[in-house]
């Protein structure tokens, strides 16, 4: 059975994200680049592979990239709340300044954990670059570092989406687009 017949609707098409993704890279393409100091991109792993491939290639001042990994979902749809960093950073982020990018921020519990981890790493700021913000269920009010800001994408309606890197049970990552699944996938 194709994909697509997984998906009871979709929330926001690939030409959509395309679009956006290029504004927030041009943005910040123009936040730093009066910046000595070249940024860090941090894509948060998994989710937030496909939106960093895509946003990095819209950025035009020179940056790094690196990776994190915070485990909080498990397999389902409710966070455990209690995130915990299972793989760290390579690059060394003292006095950098570095930009966050996550594929979703819901109550807020993961980015949370990840800013104080990097303020406790000494990076000079801290931004964040999330594509979906669902920000109704937000629990835990984070706050940026230095001249750090928060750039999101889109506005998420309060359903558990996949795709675009977005999974269920590690699952659905692979769509080009942002959409609900039909109930009955959702076991
Ligand atoms: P938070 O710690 O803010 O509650 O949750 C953040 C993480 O939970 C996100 O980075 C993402 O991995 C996951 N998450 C939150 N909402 C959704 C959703 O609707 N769909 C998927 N697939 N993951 C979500
Ligand atoms: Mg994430
Ligand atoms: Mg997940």
């Amino acid at each position: 059975m194709s994909l697509e017949k997984h998906i009871e609707k979709v929330l926001f098409s690939a030409e959509v994200i395309a679009n956006r993704v290029g504004q927030l890279g041009s943005e910040i393409t123009s936040d730093f680049s009066g910046e000595s100091e070249s940024p860090v991109f941090v894509g948060v792993a998994t989710g937030a592979c496909l939106f960093l491939a895509d946003l990095v290639r819209r950025i035009d001042v020179p940056i790094s990239i690196d990776f994190i990994r915070v485990e909080s979902y498990g397999s389902g749809t409710v966070s455990s709340g209690a995130p915990r960093i299972s793989f760290d950073l390579k690059l060394d982020v003292t006095n950098k300044h570095v930009i966050l990018v996550e594929d979703i921020v819901d109550t807020g519990n993961t980015l949370s954990c990840l800013i104080e981890h990097l303020k406790s790493k000494k990076a000079s700021s801290v931004s964040v670059c999330t594509l979906l913000d669902k920000p109704s269920r937000r629990k835990v009010h984070f706050k940026l570092v230095g001249i750090g800001k928060f750039y999101s994408g889109f506005e998420c309606p309060d359903d558990f989406v996949v795709g675009y890197g977005m999974d269920f049970a590690e699952q659905y990552r692979n769509l080009s687009y942002i959409g609900v699944l039909k109930p009955e996938f959702y076991m």
